[in-house]
């Protein structure tokens, strides 16, 4: 699949100091510090297309584009991939209701969101992967957990024993009804008959009447979403096999905890025998004025409808910076004007031949982001730069402020 446009990094002067990243762990439950790597190996969920690009959607990526930036800032190379699930039941159901073709839907949704993306100045992935181009790497995947003796049949539908990986449960930390509760709520099917255990996930869906399917050694059909990204992660990201973990950071939005997260880590531990990802990163879920946003309210803030009002994208993308990515946090009129006014007054000032300070601002921005990506500090320091400089304060470079305000945060200004 087509990727995005590379975008430019300027280089941050070897003269600040980057201390080594440290990342809530949700697998740990604790702040954790990366170690320093030549290699990082970063896997984010993709979207399934067809409602791209929502606030939460731009959100997440907007959190793991910070973590890549920062891990390039410290000069290590970051081996980025992202998958999209261009085929699954959600994208067919939408297409059904909608009376469109399946692929065109897809089709649509993936270059809106890579034109969001764009706007949004998003390091793009080193390798976007779609289900549908990664089939041969999904029967690859359940063929060895076969070997495993981790798979089963259902009918003509195939299965993955979640039990089959002693550690189970451990990334989500969840009890049995509440692992059986949310399964339900988010695409699993506990009820099932004939599966050995209710939590056991679908890892190859038979060709059903009228739905799409490709030939493989399971017989015509498509892969179940957690063996996509299994397969896809594994098969992209080249694992080093000196590392105790298979990739360092597996990501996406808190709501992909459990199942989805769980579920892909059960499937490389039994594949390979050894952890998935050294750190599991969520970010937080973006509500609407008070209220949660979903589809099910009909409440979500699109991108492009955003700049399509006339919004700037660096205005969006700073105003989803602007509260510490693991929360859940709103969006609101009054956020957006809050970045809209943080924007005006730091072009201004940084437009100027003379400005306050900026050595310790942008060490202090570092500091701030080392720190499990603290930008409510990072936007607080700027602000405080700001009002020096309105009270007259020189002696900064302007240019290196903005070189580093671009590199780490891609706020072009
Ligand atoms: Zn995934």
């Amino acid at each position: 699949m087509k990727s995005w446009p590379e975008v430019y990094i300027p280089s941050i002067d070897s003269k600040f100091d980057t201390p080594n990243l440290q990342l809530f762990n949700s697998h740990s439950q604790t702040i954790e510090k990366l170690p320093s790597k030549k290699t990082f190996r970063m896997y984010v969920c993709g979207i399934t297309p067809y409602d791209s690009t929502h606030l939460g959607h731009a959100a997440t990526y907007l959190s793991f584009d910070l973590i890549n930036r920062y891990l390039r800032a410290m000069k290590s190379e970051v081996l980025f991939v992202e998958n999209i699930t261009d085929i699954d039941d959600p994208l067919l159901v939408r297409a059904a209701r909608d009376g469109i073709n399946w692929h065109d839907l897809a089709d649509s949704q993936i270059e809106l969101f890579r034109s969001d993306m764009t706007s949004l100045r998003v390091l793009p992935p080193k390798f976007y992967i779609g289900a549908v181009e990664a089939i041969g790497l999904v029967t690859t995947k359940i063929e060895e957990l076969k070997s495993a003796g981790a798979i089963y049949s259902v009918e003509k539908d195939l299965y993955f024993r979640v039990h089959s990986d002693p550690d189970f449960g451990s990334r989500s930390h969840l009890s049995v009804d509440d692992s059986l509760k949310i399964f339900a709520e988010r695409g699993g099917d506990p009820d099932r008959v004939g599966k050995e255990n209710p939590l056991d996930s679908l890892v190859w869906l038979s060709k059903r009447e009228n739905e799409p399917g490709w030939p493989s050694i399971h017989g015509e059909g498509r892969p179940g979403w957690h063996i996509e990204c299994c397969a896809i992660a594994l098969g992209y990201l080249q694992p080093d096999a000196q590392d105790d973990f298979l990739i360092d950071i597996q990501g996406g939005g808190n709501d992909l905890i459990f199942p989805h997260h769980e579920m892909s880590a059960a499937q490389a531990r039994v594949s390979t025998g050894k952890d998935f990802a050294r750190m599991y990163v969520h970010t937080g879920m973006i509500g609407l004025n008070g209220e949660k946003m979903s589809k099910s309210l009909g409440n979500l803030v699109f991108v492009s409808s955003l700049m399509k009002s006339g919004v700037h994208p660096m205005v969006i993308r700073c105003a989803l910076l602007m509260q510490n990515y693991a929360k859940d946090r709103m969006w609101s009129d009054d956020l957006l004007a809050q970045a809209q006014k943080f924007i005006a007054d730091i072009t201004l000032q940084l437009s100027k031949s003379e400005c306050a300070p900026t050595h310790d601002v942008i060490q202090n921005i570092l500091n701030a982001l080392s720190n499990n990506l603290d930008t409510e500090t990072v936007f607080a320091i700027l602000q405080h730069w700001i009002k020096d400089c309105q009270n007259g304060d020189i002696g900064g470079k302007p240019g290196e402020l903005s070189r580093a305000l671009d590199a780490l945060l891609g706020l072009a200004i």
